[in-house]
């Protein structure tokens, strides 16, 4: 079992990046690294309260 994020899911749908990890705090790493590089986005507390509510198992 591992967790998913998509960029499409939190709304950013000209992004096709999916990230996937094995626990949640190395899916938060790579998602707040993801966001930084291609988005220009620091991610704070609200922000991955919202990312991880769309994080699906897979
Ligand atoms: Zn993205």
């Amino acid at each position: 079992m591992a967790l998913e994020f998509a960029c499409q899911r939190v709304g950013v749908t000209d992004c096709n990046h999916t990230a996937t990890a094995e626990s949640k705090d190395e899916l938060l790493a790579s998602v707040a690294e993801h966001a930084k590089d291609a988005h220009g986005v620091e991610l704070n507390d609200t922000l991955i309260d919202y990312a991880l509510t769309t994080v699906r198992e897979v």
